[in-house]
């Protein structure tokens, strides 16, 4: 690695500017480390503005029935994104846009004895309840035959919204640049990074990978990736935030609405469809989609709507089973730190353990932020603001 390095060491150094490289930057910010950040491309660009916005809180895992991992480790986060949303806490979310404060959950089969089971359990008590037929909106139940719709209290957000304000909050701290390659040199982490042609050398006493699927190997941690084509349906379409489940552990279509620059609503929809759809070509996975659509909202007219799809990889912690990790991964190899948070929700979770991480390494925290003279950052687009959208 070049030596030639006009920038100051910092106190660590983020790769990756997801949710979960940017919720650390201000976790470690907010303890008075000198902390920055590199991203490759845009600030959400990789999975995060490609995310549905869910803050899971359980309900949605424990469809068969029982308390599953996932569910248990999930329970709290609702809560603990409502303190950063309401201003309670550190780092400050009050200006980020919420889409919904729940989602809907119906089924398009005949198992709506079980769901009810389920939802009298212990588990969901207060966080689920019935909605009276009265209390659908027209346009839902004009396009929608099912009588049985249970509301979960677990808000969606504006993810475009939730970057933009870690980002402002962190305004000359998050830099344009791609890490290539890092090596110990005494007490400090060097860090190769390119912006356009040139490459600089960046040096801190720890760095934290949090580049999604772009984390390089680092001690004995292996990475997942499960690979996804969702879909975007756009046009003259109710609002609806919802999952539409099966007598299966995941729901069959996960939807949820967005508001694109023209005005219209499209709803970028995920669940077991998009696992299924990886192997079949866009036009297969729109026929697909068009399929179930037909089928759980019969009044639907298909035709004058604008389709796409979307292949993304979640990246996560490996699994021996190859399934989606329950918890997040967070581990550390000497002076640095490799995490996937596996949800979005999870990204408090992750930046505490990080901080706690980095406190360990007792390194002296800098008296003043250093100039780095890099790019800075700006926030991605969504991925229904820059597709090309077929009619049909
Ligand atoms: C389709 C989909 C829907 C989802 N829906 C939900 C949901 O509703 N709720 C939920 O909780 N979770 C959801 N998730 C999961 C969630 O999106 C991810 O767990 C989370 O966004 C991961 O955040 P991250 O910061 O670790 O990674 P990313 O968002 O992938 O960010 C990593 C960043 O690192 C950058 N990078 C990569 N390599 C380098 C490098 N060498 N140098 C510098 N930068 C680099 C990338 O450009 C990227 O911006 C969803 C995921 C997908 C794919």
């Amino acid at each position: 690695m070049k030596t030639s390095n006009n920038h100051p060491p910092v106190d660590v150094i983020v790769v990756g500017g997801g949710i979960a490289g940017l919720w650390i930057l201000s976790n470690l910010r907010a303890a008075g480390y000198d902390a920055i950040l590199v991203e490759k491309d845009s600030l959400g660009s990789g999975q995060t503005l490609a995310s549905q916005g869910i803050i899971h809180g359980g309900a949605k895992y424990a469809l068969i029935g029982h308390v599953t991992g996932s569910s248990e480790a999930v329970r709290e986060l609702p809560e603990r994104w409502g303190e950063h949303l309401s201003g309670r806490r550190l780092p400050d979310l009050s200006s980020v846009r919420c889409n919904s404060d729940h989602q809907w959950m119906w089924s398009a089969g005949d198992i709506p004895s079980k769901i009810a089971n389920f939802f009298a359990g212990r588990l969901m008590s207060g966080r689920v309840r019935p909605l009276a037929g009265r209390e659908l909106p027209g346009r839902f139940k004009s396009i929608c035959k099912t009588n049985t719709v249970y509301q979960l209290h677990e808000p969606v957000l504006d993810v475009a919204s939730l970057v933009q304000c870690l980002a402002d909050s962190n305004k000359g701290r998050a830099f344009n640049a791609e890490a290539i390659c890092a090596e110990a040199d005494g007490d400090n982490m060097l860090l190769e990074v390119r912006t356009h042609n040139e490459t600089h050398c960046l040096a801190a006493r720890a760095l934290v990978y949090a580049a999604g699927e772009g984390n390089k190997e680092v001690g004995t941690s292996a990475m997942q990736c499960r690979p996804l084509q969702m879909v975007m349906v756009k046009g003259d379409l109710p609002e609806l935030w919802g999952h539409v489940i099966e007598a299966a552990a995941n729901p069959r279509l996960t939807i949820t609405s967005h508001k694109c620059p023209d005005g219209q609503i499209v709803w970028y929809i995920g669940g077991q469809l998009a696992e299924d759809g990886v192997a079949r070509s866009i036009r297969q996975q729109i026929a697909a989609t068009r399929q179930e659509l037909r089928r759980i909202f019969p009044a639907m007219v298909p035709d004058s709507l604008n389709w796409a799809t979307l292949h993304i990889n979640r990246a996560e912690g490996v699994r021996d089973d190859g399934k989606r990790p329950d918890n997040p991964f967070v581990g550390r190899y000497g002076r640095q730190i490799m995490v996937w948070p596996v949800k979005l929700a999870f990204a408090p979770v992750v930046a505490d353990e990080v901080l706690s991480l980095v406190e360990a390494m007792r390194i002296s925290k800098s008296q003043a932020d250093a100039m780095i003279e890099l790019p800075e950052a700006v926030v991605g687009r969504y991925p229904w603001e820059q597709t090309v959208w077929q009619c049909g």
